[in-house]
């Protein structure tokens, strides 16, 4: 399994920020509203975020640092166009990448 790349497109892609697990997190709430605003900045988005601060693509990124996320909520990661393009349906784990970490 190759490693998700982190780029603009994936972050744009991603649905964790419309996720039901973390909608309701205050933490990823105001992770959310800082990457928006760093998004606008142009160049190497790895430059310009680091992984801990991006409440998303955890499928590159591996667990999430926030602790108040609704684990019982349903994961969104199997609608996703990354998860697709990324054939995740045969890693290990296939979903909830954000409380269980990047798939192997
Ligand atoms: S990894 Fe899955 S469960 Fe976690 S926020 Fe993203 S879509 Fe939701
Ligand atoms: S597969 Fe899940 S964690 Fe990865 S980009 Fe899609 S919604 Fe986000």
């Amino acid at each position: 399994m190759g490693k998700v790349e982190l780029n603009r497109d994936n972050i744009n892609k991603c649905l964790c920020k419309i996720c039901p697990v973390q909608t309701d997190s205050k933490c990823s709430k105001d992770k959310l509203d800082i990457i928006n605003e760093k998004l606008k900045e142009e160049g190497d988005i790895k430059k310009i975020i680091k992984p801990e601060e991006l409440p998303l693509v955890y499928c590159s990124n591996g667990k999430a640092t926030c602790k108040d996320l609704s684990e019982r909520e349903l994961c969104k990661c199997t609608q996703c166009v990354v998860w697709l393009d990324n054939n995740l349906a045969n890693g290990e784990p296939i979903e909830y990448f954000c409380i269980d970490g990047v798939p192997k």
